[in-house]
């Protein structure tokens, strides 16, 4: 499986890194060996001295797909969840400002966490509200209304140029809120008032 994520997807939080508002979905892939399921500890690297948390909503693949209209977008998932895409900050500030791809510092080993997934049912997608909460303290609060391209938009783009497969997971961006992780901290992040993945820092 592969891990397909969206960079800028939220308007405050491309505002709270200095980034430019882009005109289509930033796009980076994260290998399976990224993958950190729910409960395991998160073990900083040692290449970074500031990892960043980052809570975003997850939509697991459920049959391939290549060149889907968002129309029919919806029928390619059947399961979410929530994910943290755990980011090297300081090395991304290095890589992008020499114009370098992202992978070091979003690719590493276990940096995508990803919780228990729970069926789409009648859940609309483009009206939820999730949360990061660190140590006890509410530190992110989204709603997926906010997104620049909401999650069928997303697949319709993504597909374009990778082919999905089933079991992709797809990491849609995160909003505003996000900081730095150190040892010892415990995260959790909730769906509509559910605790859907957590983690604790060593
Ligand atoms: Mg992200």
């Amino acid at each position: 499986m592969k891990i397909i994520c969206i960079g800028r997807n939220y308007a405050a939080h491309i505002e709270e890194l200095n980034n430019e508002r882009p005109s289509e979905p930033v796009i980076f892939i994260k290998p399976d060996s990224a993958l950190l399921r729910n409960g395991n500890p998160f073990v900083q690297p040692d290449f970074s001295r500031n990892i960043h948390y980052e809570l975003e909503l997850v939509v697991k693949i459920n049959k391939p797909g290549k060149a889907i209209p968002a129309a029919f977008a919806a029928n390619y998932y059947q399961e979410i969840s929530l994910g943290i895409d755990m980011t090297a900050r300081d090395l991304q500030d290095t890589l992008k400002a020499k114009g370098l791809p992202w992978e070091k510092a979003k690719a590493f080993d276990h940096s995508a966490i990803i919780g228990t997934f729970i069926p789409k049912a009648d859940l609309d997608l483009n009206k939820l509200g999730f949360q990061l909460v660190k140590n006890g303290e509410t530190v992110q609060d989204g709603r997926t209304e906010r997104m620049l391209w909401k999650v069928d938009e997303i697949i319709a783009h993504v597909s374009q140029y990778f082919m999905l497969k089933t079991g992709d997971c797809i990491f849609t961006g995160t909003p505003e809120g996000v900081g730095p992780v150190k040892s010892g901290d415990h995260l959790q992040g909730y769906l509509e008032g559910q605790l859907l993945v957590e983690t604790t820092v060593m």
